[in-house]
């Protein structure tokens, strides 16, 4: 690629991932020119590679980024079913033992796309990338900020070569790329902390809490006449019980396949032994149902086992000082415990709050990338918030442990999932706020208070809600 004309109408994404494509998308429009810069080669259709190990595990998008997503790309939802993609209604298609109980399955309230995350991720690229105005620098590292503390104007890059699998490119050639935006979606590992300082700006405030979750996953072609209509089934951790909490997910994908999680926290953690995972399914979880419905499955993979579930956030919209020209999004800004399934949607949400504060401030306007980080911080800080309130809870989650305010909230938020158990309401308002449609203080309101004062309205269910007809097609008894 030649240095782009006018750098003051360019804008760069570092990472070509679902964060980084999704920003592109948002800029394209405002900036004449995008250029994504990808430090993998990215594949052609859906397929694994390198800097997006996550893939190898269950991926869903609730559907407050769907929405997100649908608004930056519309007509993506249809481009994942036609791909083979699933749209499982909310609690309807689901088997879900919670905390306090088995969840009935409610007429929808909201829903999730499932599909493997390769899938997921190449129809949103080629979405995307089908926009002229937005270029893919692929094979391509970026190593950091070009500017001085006061702005950002580009981003030093470093070509990857043979030495990384590519025979094409002569690796290691160095040079700058000028732009007058630079939006930091390189995930986890991002180090514009680091850059930032190397600029003279001061060390970001940053805060981990860590469950100590490990996520061990595997595919499996379901049994035949399973293989299409098949709901979720989720097994999760009461944490009352005192012990590590594990939980199970099985998510029909693409395929006929099912691809399967089964995590634990410090001292009930899941192993990368094939051998030992519907032992673990069937034996650990609160329930066996999945390890039962894994019997009749056929393994497509090996297990695939992380550790990388700590929640993470650097506070650069808290920084007194922020320089012109650059943004930080995805799980670059704040990732979480993957648990909850929310680090997809909030990309989305980022990206549309960046876009929304672009349209309302102006391209180029002074002070523009402290809004743009200011926006992105809503959404992430609401998954945030989410996904600590309940992780602080975990042994050595925390130095000091949960506070009080921590522990009124998690009694309010026990009686909620107890009560959503035998009332389609509060399932709804519960759902409302996991699937990142609308904020907690749903959960707040007078009428949602009483309810849960109440209690559920119907008896306990005493084993999982599948139907005769999902039974009997899973060869289940
Ligand atoms: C086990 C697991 C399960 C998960 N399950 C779910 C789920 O069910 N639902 C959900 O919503 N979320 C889930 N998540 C979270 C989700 O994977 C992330 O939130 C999402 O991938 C974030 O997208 P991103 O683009 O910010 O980062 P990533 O997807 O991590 O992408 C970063 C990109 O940047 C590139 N890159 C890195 N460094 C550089 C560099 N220096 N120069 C150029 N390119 C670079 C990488 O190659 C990569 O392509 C899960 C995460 C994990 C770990």
């Amino acid at each position: 690629m030649s240095e782009p004309a006018n750098p003051a109408r360019t804008a760069v994404v570092l990472g070509g991932s679902h964060a980084g494509m999704l920003v592109a998308r948002a800029l394209s429009g405002f900036a004449d020119r995008v250029v994504v810069i990808e430090r993998d080669a990215l594949p052609d259709g859906p397929a694994p590679r390198r800097g997006l190990p996550q893939a190898r595990h269950a991926h869903m998008l609730w559907s407050g980024g769907v929405r997100a997503v649908e608004e930056l790309l519309p007509g993506v939802t249809e481009a994942l079913l036609d791909a083979g993609a699933r749209r499982s209604p909310v609690t309807t298609d689901m088997v879900v033992l919670g905390p306090r109980g088995w969840f009935r399955r409610w007429p929808e309230s909201h829903h999730v796309i499932l599909a493997g995350r390769d899938l997921l991720d190449a129809t949103v690229r080629d979405l995307v990338l089908a926009d002229e105005r937005i270029e893919l620098l692929a094979g391509t590292e970026a190593t950091g900020l070009v500017g001085d503390a006061g702005a950002v104007t580009g981003v030093r890059v470093r070509t990857r070569g043979a030495a990384d699998g590519r025979e094409d490119t002569a690796a290691g050639v160095e040079r700058t790329v000028s732009a007058a935006l630079v939006v930091d979606a390189t995930g986890r590992g991002s180090r514009a902390g680091g850059w930032l300082q190397a600029l003279g700006l001061p060390e970001v405030e940053r805060r981990e809490v860590d469950s100590g979750l490990a996520y061990a996953s595997r595919l499996y072609l379901a049994p035949e006449r399973a293989r299409s209509g098949y709901p979720i089934v989720n097994v999760q951790p009461d944490p009352r019980d005192g012990r590590p909490g594990r939980a199970g997910f099985l998510l029909p994908i693409e395929d006929g396949r099912w691809i399967v999680t089964l995590n634990g926290t410090r001292g009930g953690e899941p192993t990368a032994d094939n051998d030992d995972f519907v032992r673990f399914a069937r034996e650990e979880l609160r329930h066996p149902v999945i390890g039962e419905l894994l019997e009749r499955a056929e393994p497509l993979s090996d297990v695939s086992l992380t550790r990388a579930t700590v929640n993470r956030r650097s506070f650069y919209e808290r920084m007194a000082a922020w320089p012109e020209g650059f943004a930080v999004v995805g799980d670059a800004l704040a990732a979480y415990n993957p648990l909850y399934g929310h680090g997809l949607a909030v990309a989305a949400q980022s990206a549309v709050a960046l876009r929304d504060a672009v349209r309302r401030h102006g391209w180029g306007s002074a002070g523009l990338s402290r809004r743009v980080q200011r926006a992105v911080a809503r959404p992430a800080g609401a998954a945030w918030d989410l996904a600590v309130g309940q992780d602080v809870f975990y042994p050595g989650a925390t130095e000091t442990g949960p506070t009080l305010r921590d522990r009124i909230l998690a009694a309010y938020v026990g009686r909620l999932m107890l009560t959503a158990t035998g009332s389609g309401r509060i399932a709804r308002r519960v759902t409302d706020v996991t699937s990142l449609e609308r904020g907690p203080q749903v959960l707040l309101t007078p009428t949602v208070l009483l309810a849960a004062t109440a209690g559920p309205l119907k008896r306990p269910l005493t084993g999982p809600p599948l139907t005769p007809s999902e039974r009997e097609r899973a060869g289940l008894r």
